[in-house]
């Protein structure tokens, strides 16, 4: 058995007219979304980029290129389920997924749970091997200034 890990980092800029989609969930209290060719969901693209990272199977923007009309306004967390299903046909066995977003404001908190539950259905793994953890930036930097949000993410796979 080979077990592999990958790293994944992804930002985007606030945008006015934008819902905000954090791990396939939204975040209704926001008053700006993130802007981007999908639905800007950054979690979600961290994540993607943790897994296709662990399979050495490329990253998000050689599969989803933010040139391709089809991934105009696209659901990310069917990105990621098709990311999934990738790894599946190359023999990898997705074990574990976690991820920090740093948000400076609106909290995140309450939405923990949903964004576990709907990421690990994604992935294919009970709520429990799917973490989802938020910090501030302390003011510093873009995602301190409120310009945006940032997400890192680890992924953990398994092939025979
Ligand atoms: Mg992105």
């Amino acid at each position: 058995m080979s077990a592999r890990a990958g790293i994944g980092y992804d930002s985007h800029r606030f945008g006015e007219g934008r819902r905000l989609v954090l791990g396939g969930v939204e975040v209704p209290e926001a008053e700006r979304g993130l802007t981007g060719h999908s639905d800007a969901d950054v979690l979600t693209h961290a994540a993607i980029d943790a897994l296709l990272g662990a399979a050495g199977l490329g990253d998000i923007g050689q599969h989803y290129p933010d040139t391709d009309e089809r991934w105009r306004d696209a659901d990310s967390l069917a990105l990621l389920r098709e990311v999934c299903r990738f790894l599946s046909e190359h023999g990898w066995t997705v074990r574990h997924l976690d991820a920090t977003v740093v948000c400076e404001a609106p909290k995140l908190g309450v939405h923990r749970d949903p964004m576990r539950v709907r990421l690990s259905e994604a992935v294919g793994l009970a709520p429990l091997e799917v973490n989802v953890k938020f910090t501030t930036n302390e003011g510093m930097g873009f995602a301190g200034r409120g310009e945006g949000i940032a997400a890192l993410a680890v992924a953990t796979v398994e092939r025979e």
